[in-house]
């Protein structure tokens, strides 16, 4: 471990009996510099009394995550800022610089209630874990989570409990790059209830236009056009199928947008509202 690190942690949790250590009365300029970088993590709500923060190496440049959402900080967001957020959360993880969090303390935080801004639906790939790729906390997101992201009776439930219920402004929709369940559908998969999933995908390939050829799982182009209109159609869907949303929709209450995560490179491209 780095000396001047371990001295700064040694200080920035000088209250945990395991490293409290008398100060000397003296420092050197290097010295002098940790006591106040310590002391700026102090103020800014690194908790001392946090040990696997103090001693984690991101800890000297990472930014606190702000308390929990509370009913108050979900009133006052915009379906606007909501996006926005995600977005934010989105670069910080693709920068390798996501907020640091006291987990633990955000279960705690949470557990008498739960106010989150948003509503994800994505796919059920384990290369997209959306709170992470998104830098969410515990009680930030409803995450529905689905082979090809398509929509259900069930999931739209699930989104007019979110919004109408418990106060999600935005409700985003998030395919992704080399999705199985998008090529499972292209090459017409047929395997025990898989085969009815697939199948809501098949409007999305009808939807893509003649000229992009060929029209198979090896044309990545293609691939890529079918999964962007399969996001899409499960946001028409979402506007057709539910009067609740719809009319939230219509009066600026909520936003519905789509996206696109990549799985090389972790970023997401939020579609506009065009597919509305
Ligand atoms: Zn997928």
């Amino acid at each position: 471990m780095n000396p001047n690190r371990q001295r700064s942690a040694m200080i920035h949790c000088g209250i945990n009996g395991n490293h409290f250590k008398p100060m000397k009365t003296k420092l050197n300029y290097s010295e002098l510099f940790v006591v106040l970088i310590a002391a700026l993590l102090a103020v800014t709500g690194c908790k001392s009394s946090n040990q696997s923060c103090c001693m984690m190496p991101g800890c000297m440049a990472g930014t606190v995550a702000a308390a929990v959402q509370t009913k108050e900080s979900q009133t006052a967001m915009t379906p606007q800022q909501a996006l926005a957020e995600l977005k934010a959360g989105n670069e910080r993880f693709v920068a390798g610089k996501p907020l640091v969090r006291d987990l633990p303390e955000e279960v705690k935080a949470t557990a008498a209630g739960q106010y989150p801004f948003a509503v994800v639906l994505s796919c059920l790939d384990s290369r997209q874990p959306i709170e992470i790729v998104l830098d969410q906390g515990v009680g930030d997101i409803f995450s529905a989570r689905v082979a090809g992201n398509v929509l259900d009776d069930d999931i739209l439930g699930s989104m007019e409990f979110a919004c109408k219920v418990s106060g999600a402004k935005l409700i985003a929709v998030i395919g992704h790059s080399n999705c199985g369940a998008i090529k499972g559908a292209v090459d017409n998969v047929e395997l025990g209830n898989l085969t009815g999933l697939l199948a809501k995908i098949k409007p999305a390939i009808d939807a893509v236009p003649a000229g992009v050829q060929p029209r198979t799982t090896k044309n990545d182009a293609f691939v890529q056009v079918v999964s962007e209109e399969n996001v899409k159609l499960v946001m028409r869907q979402i506007r057709e199928r539910s009067p609740i949303l719809r009319e939230m929709l219509d009066q600026g209450q909520i936003e519905l947008v789509g996206g696109r995560y990549d799985l090389a490179t972790g970023t997401i491209e939020f579609y506009d509202r065009a597919a509305k």
